[in-house]
């Protein structure tokens, strides 16, 4: 069941996506070396809280016997695609962090990526990082009334591919709203023209996760966090976007982001 969300809707969903963008701006001038995963996800959390928001993955149902998500934030490092638990274990330069924030506010949730650089880092990574945020627009680019999920999809894949990337398949994106996962799954891969159609007031949270080697991914002993089997550095970019007017609006916002970035990089 896809539901679809009105104008007043949408302003709502901006608010938390908007959210999350602030929490990762806050913490992104932190993501140097030094830091520990558990420190930025304490701000984080405190942060949501003094905006009125909840986080959105602590306590996340774990599956079988694996027990609830433990944090704010999901910090995936170098070979993490994601879910990985913040651990004490400080950054180190040249590291790559896949920082996901999920809050819910006013009841609806905000769930979106960013894949941050720690001091210097190579420039092959660098460039899957380029790659996979680029991957991420140009699916977002294909978000249009009349267009289908498999539009989306392709061109991921597509642009992806053509740098010889790994595309995850066991991860999606997905519809956003109430919950925090909606129909319809958004695939990082697939064909043009496949896929349920593409409708005004559709909210997607779209996230590529792109692996510098091959697209195999296992799971951690821990239950949550997935890596890379070759072990390769992975990338995760997502961002929130609604059907306004028949046209991709963005909610989350990544300028607060890089330009929190460049005032400590000048
Ligand atoms: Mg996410
Ligand atoms: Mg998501």
């Amino acid at each position: 069941m896809i539901y679809l969300k009105t104008r007043e809707e949408i302003e709502i969903m901006r608010e938390s996506a908007l959210l999350v963008s602030r929490t990762l701006a806050m913490i992104a001038p932190l993501v140097r070396p030094g830091v520990t995963p558990l420190h930025l996800d304490k701000l984080a959390e405190e942060f949501i809280r003094d905006n009125g928001g909840v986080p959105a993955f602590k306590g996340y149902k774990g599956h079988g016997n694996v027990p609830n998500f433990p944090a704010t934030l999901c910090i995936s490092i170098n070979e993490a695609v994601v879910h990985g638990i913040p651990t004490n274990k400080p950054l180190k330069e040249g590291d790559i962090a896949s920082i996901d924030c999920g809050v819910k506010k006013n009841g609806f949730y905000g769930d979106h990526a960013y894949t941050f650089a720690v001091g210097q880092i190579k420039p092959e990574v660098q460039k899957l990082l380029d790659v996979t945020k680029e991957s991420l627009y140009k699916g977002i680019e294909q978000m249009i009334s009349g267009n289908r999920i498999g539009d989306i999809s392709a061109a991921i894949q597509k642009h992806a591919e053509a740098h010889g990337y790994g595309i995850v398949r066991e991860l999606i994106g997905h519809g956003l709203g109430k919950h925090l996962h909606e129909d319809p799954e958004v695939p990082n891969y697939g064909k043009p023209g496949d896929g349920p159609k593409i409708k005004e007031g559709m909210v997607l949270a779209i996230e590529p996760m792109i692996n510098m080697g091959k697209k195999n991914v296992k799971s951690l002993p821990d239950g949550w966090t997935i890596v890379t089997q070759d072990g390769l550095p992975s990338a995760h970019f997502e961002h929130d976007v609604a059907v306004v007017d028949g046209k991709p609006e963005i909610l989350s916002n990544y300028e607060l982001i890089e330009q929190a970035l460049a005032l400590v990089n000048f």
